[in-house]
């Protein structure tokens, strides 16, 4: 498979695609074409386990590495979840389920890529790396930081930087990066918010200068972020393992169309769904969940795409973001595959906030997706309505997600059976789903953790209470503009 770049590049094969991150025009990977998941092979895959299935679906995109070498590291990767399963479905009421996609190493969806991540790279290395070592650049909205930092901790040939607005992140996501240990770990807070980490970290990888630069250093560049393919494939497998489960638990028939509500920020996780569509997953709709920073829910009503608003510190903070970068592999699909138009939006984004589309002009078929989004009292409700309701727990992110599909219920009345994505631990959020449950504030994160515990009797992840005994390492806070200079310190003391 053969990838090419929003922007016009290309094309690479799927490794050299994750090796760089990103293309050296600016825009983003995508495959050449959609491979195709038959139903024969959905029937063959109805028995496998995860890590079968994520070979199955992996092997489609990344054809250069052999079956068996894949099945190593989705082995490896997955062994890191609880009971191997990093997508268990809950069945909520017959007609609606969990995808719970927060049992990894640090407790949210990401790890599902960023421990299988550091497998594909390392593979790319070896082919196509002379000698230098990946200097891997993240700026984190707060979960993304603490699983590239979990996936690529002592990964050999590897340094990598994660920069996080300071302000930005919860309590307990600040001190799950700020505790990680390994040689090559870096974690540095920034006076700014996720975009502007974001922008500065996205400059840094599109100037020339800087790659010099590195190179001088013995550096090559790579992103753990969401933009890197390496990150989008893996989420394409849960999409499919979720309609399989269905299927298996006998609650759909296989071809029958399922919705998915994913709690949205960067648009990632739901531009995976779409991608599984793509490869013939009967969906009906996609409901793009967003909290008060409601860029596409907006988006998807009229087409004008308009980051010029107040940015909104919600308590969903890994959804707090204006600019959400994989929107243009969307928009690359959505008006046929032109590079010059993609080109045209992304510029007129850098330089005034903002485009508009026609969506008269777009096919049909991106009716698929539905942008509904969540206040902060929403949220609240939600976390609950949902728990006295179900006696089921939901993190912030969840709980937007869950406004959404009730919201997108009582508009529609949609009978289709619908999957909600779940993408972290309520315990990585304890102070703000214990207020939402009991209207209590109990800003200590520990006492927060303990309350919300005695008050639900749902078990505290060990990742979360062994926090309170480490010391954090990495507390420095830097200003945005001296990103770069402090990179280059950091590989000069290495070197
Ligand atoms: C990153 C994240 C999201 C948003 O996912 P995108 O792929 O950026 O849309 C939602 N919830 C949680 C908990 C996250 O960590």
């Amino acid at each position: 498979m053969k990838f090419i770049s929003t922007r016009g590049a290309g094309p690479v094969s799927g490794e050299e695609a994750v090796l760089k991150g990103i293309a050296e025009d600016g825009g983003l990977y995508v495959p050449s074409s959609f491979p195709k998941l038959t139903r024969e092979e959905l029937e063959n895959m109805l028995w496998m386990d995860y890590s079968e299935r994520a070979t199955c679906v992996l092997g489609k995109y990344f054809d250069e590495i052999p079956e068996a070498e894949m099945k190593s590291y989705t082995d490896r990767a997955y062994s890191r979840f609880t009971d191997s399963e990093p997508a268990p479905v809950i069945d909520i009421d017959g007609d609606s389920y969990i995808m719970e996609l927060f049992h990894g190493p640090t407790l949210a969806f990401k790890d599902v890529a960023l421990t299988l991540l550091p497998y594909l790279m390392t593979a790319a290395r070896k082919k196509f790396s002379h000698g230098e070592k990946t200097l891997i650049l993240v700026a984190t909205s707060g979960d993304t930081g603490k699983a590239a930092l979990e996936g690529f901790k002592d990964v050999e040939g590897t340094e990598i930087i994660v920069f996080y607005p300071s302000e930005g992140v919860s309590e307990l996501q600040k001190l799950q990066m700020q505790t990680t240990t390994g040689t090559n770990t870096h974690v540095i807070g920034i006076k700014g918010n996720f975009d502007d980490a974001q922008t500065g970290v996205k400059r840094i990888f599109t100037d020339p200068e800087c790659k010099a630069e590195f190179a001088k250093m013995g550096y090559a560049l790579s992103s753990a972020n969401s933009i890197n393919w390496g990150r989008l494939a893996p989420q394409i497998v849960y999409y499919v393992s979720a309609y399989l489960d269905l299927v298996g638990a006998e609650q759909i028939d296989m071809g029958d169309k399922i919705n998915f509500v994913v709690p949205t920020g960067n648009f990632g996780n739901i531009l995976a769904a779409y991608y599984a569509y793509k490869m013939g997953l009967p969906i009906g709709k996609l409901i793009v969940a967003s909290n008060s920073n409601d860029v596409l829910t907006e988006f998807f009503s009229d087409g004008k795409y308009d980051s010029n608003r107040p940015f909104r510190k919600t308590m969903s903070p890994s959804m707090d973001i204006l600019v959400s970068s994989n929107l243009e592999r969307l928009l690359f699909e959505m008006c046929g595959r032109d590079p010059g138009f993609v080109k045209k939006q992304m510029e007129e984004l850098s330089r005034f906030g903002m485009y508009k589309i026609d969506f008269d002009s777009i096919p049909d078929e991106f009716s698929l997706f539905e942008g509904y989004s969540a206040t902060e009292d929403d949220t609240a409700s939600a976390i609950d309505n949902f728990f006295e309701t179900h006696d089921y727990l939901l993190d912030p992110h969840t709980a937007v997600a869950v406004s959404a599909y009730y919201d997108y219920l009582t508009e529609t009345g949609d009978p289709s059976k619908t999957v909600i994505v779940s993408t972290a631990s309520p315990y990585k959020f304890a102070h703000d789903v214990y207020r939402s449950l009991t209207g209590s504030d109990e800003p200590d994160p520990f006492r927060a953790i303990k309350r919300l515990n005695g008050f639900t009797g749902v078990a505290v992840p060990d990742e979360i209470a062994s926090l309170k005994y480490k010391e954090p390492i990495h507390t420095e806070v830097i200003e945005k503009a001296d990103m770069l200079n402090k990179i280059y310190g950091i590989l000069k003391n290495n070197g």
